[in-house]
């Protein structure tokens, strides 16, 4: 049984993560999404806001699992007993960040390997820093996010206005 881990921040989930989760879905027998708990890159949305929204998004898969992690990556593929980590390519800048990343993982993590997917054209252009900075002046983030999570980028917002 092959098994995967695709981590990220999720902060909050796109289309264009959600088109990584659908076609690696594909591929492997089951997908463990890892939401990242890193405090340091001050998220928009808590840990658990972050999984609440990607276990809606991706209710209709039956070999998705959310599960939030902190800590090393390769700690975490290791006790998910996971064998690949899967990360999305959109352009040239995100390669060398990546490749580092990657071959870091390979050199603590015998046996573990990255595997890359490159974006869908329709969504190269598209992370979650640019939606959160489209609804903080409120514009429409509905080519960008599913419903639930346009939803919750308003509440979001609201309460920050409110505050
Ligand atoms: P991180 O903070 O780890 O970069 P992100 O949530 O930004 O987390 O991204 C998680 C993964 O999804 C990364 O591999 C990233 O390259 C990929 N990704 C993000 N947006 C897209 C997109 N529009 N198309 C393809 N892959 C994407």
């Amino acid at each position: 049984m092959l098994k995967a881990i695709y981590p990220g921040s999720f902060d909050p989930v796109t289309f264009g993560h959600l088109d990584i989760m659908k076609r690696s879905s594909k591929i492997v027998d089951r997908l463990i999404v890892g939401v990242l708990n890193n405090n340091a890159k001050m998220p928009l949305f808590s840990v658990a806001e972050r999984v609440k929204m990607l276990k809606e998004v991706s209710a209709g898969f039956d070999n998705i699992e959310i599960v939030p992690f902190d800590g090393l990556l390769i700690d975490f593929a290791k006790k998910m007993e996971a064998e690949l980590i899967i990360r999305g390519l959109r352009a040239i800048t995100d390669f060398e960040y990546e490749l580092q990343m990657s071959q870091t993982n390979h050199k603590l993590g015998s046996g573990v390997e990255t595997m890359f997917l490159t974006t869908s054209i329709e969504y190269s252009y598209l992370s979650s820093t640019t939606v959160k900075e489209i609804a903080a002046f409120g514009g429409d983030t509905s080519q960008f996010v599913p419903e639930a999570v346009k939803r919750e980028l308003e509440k979001k917002m609201r309460a920050k206005e409110a505050y």
